[in-house]
């Protein structure tokens, strides 16, 4: 790979070695941090999702469970399941694969799991600590994407970054831990009008539409570094993101390939809090 494209696979690999040697001394204190995954009904995208994660969580060495319930589980019972696991001291990160069943309120099953546990940084107090600099769970994403600008020794205060995006998992906390970070921050979204007009500014662009190769020539600085969110499939099956790779990258300092970009770093940090959640619980337990 040219230096220009940033490689998620490869930061991500070295972070889950730093991320299993801390695992390993955890294990050592008696700890073996747990990532529990409720997987509710048959989609099949969420299932291999969930195969990853566990897959990721026990190559680091972590304890794996997976709470597999069908689509008609009422939320009462997906509650009580939460609630089991928020009380289950082997267990460190609880995570509810998204989207759920239409009769089950999202929202609500959100704010049951214990913001301690709250790995995917889904919850409001997360949201808010986030939001006033407190030490909280990060969205993975996110916070995936500021790993791999700093390990990638992009420059980000001081600099434009303008976010296309503004959903609560992706564009919103993006934009917030890049303010930390001294960046001016610019926020799009479906209803911006003359989109090019602020793209084209942008040093760090950061892309979370759902839109395939949505983002041309036409919308990029001279010099820009570009950070690619979109999972998506062209006419022909294949994963692809929302910046068109090939018409963009000759104009950019760096760029995040679709696959290999943002995907890597996503279980890479979901991995990441549930470490410090079960070190922290390490932690409290000294006390
Ligand atoms: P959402 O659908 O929740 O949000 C999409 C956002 O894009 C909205 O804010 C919407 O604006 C905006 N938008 C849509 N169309 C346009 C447009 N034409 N111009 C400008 N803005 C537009 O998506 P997510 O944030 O959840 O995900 C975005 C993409 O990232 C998807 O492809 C998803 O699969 C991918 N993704 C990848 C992850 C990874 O690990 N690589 C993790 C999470 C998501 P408005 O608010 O006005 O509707």
């Amino acid at each position: 790979m040219s230096e220009k494209i940033i490689d998620g696979v490869a930061i991500g690999k070295e972070i889950r070695e730093e991320i299993k040697a801390r695992v390993s001394a955890l294990k050592e204190r008696g700890c073996t941090p747990g990532l529990a995954v409720i997987l509710v009904g048959e989609n099949q995208a969420s299932h291999t999702y969930v195969r990853n994660k566990q897959k990721s969580s026990t190559e680091v060495g972590m304890k794996s469970e997976l709470v597999n319930l069908p689509a008609s589980v009422t939320e009462d019972e997906l509650l009580s399941h939460i609630n089991k696991l928020n009380n289950d001291d082997s267990i460190h990160g609880i995570l509810v694969q998204l989207p759920l069943p239409d009769h089950i309120d999202e929202n609500r099953i959100i704010l049951a799991i214990d913001p301690k546990k709250d790995v995917d940084g889904f919850h409001p107090i997360n949201v808010g600590k986030m939001m006033i600099g407190q030490r909280s769970f990060l969205s993975c994403t996110p916070y995936g994407i500021i790993k791999l600008l700093e390990r990638t020794n992009t420059p980000i205060k001081g600099k434009h970054a303008v976010i296309v995006g503004r959903s609560n998992i992706v564009g919103k906390p993006m934009g917030q831990l890049l303010l930390q970070r001294d960046a001016t921050v610019t926020y799009c979204h479906s209803q911006t009008v003359d989109l090019p007009s602020y793209t084209k500014q942008a040093d760090i662009l950061i892309v979370a539409i759902g839109r395939t190769k949505f983002i041309g020539e036409e919308h990029v600085k001279d010099g820009a570094v570009v950070i690619d969110v979109g999972m998506n499939r062209d006419e022909n099956g294949k994963l692809c993101g929302d910046v068109d790779f090939e018409a963009v990258k000759n104009k950019t300092t760096a760029i995040t390939p679709v696959p290999g970009g943002v995907g890597p770093m996503t279980i890479t940090m979901l991995l990441k809090n549930t470490l410090q959640s079960a070190e922290e619980a390490v932690a409290e337990s000294d006390k």
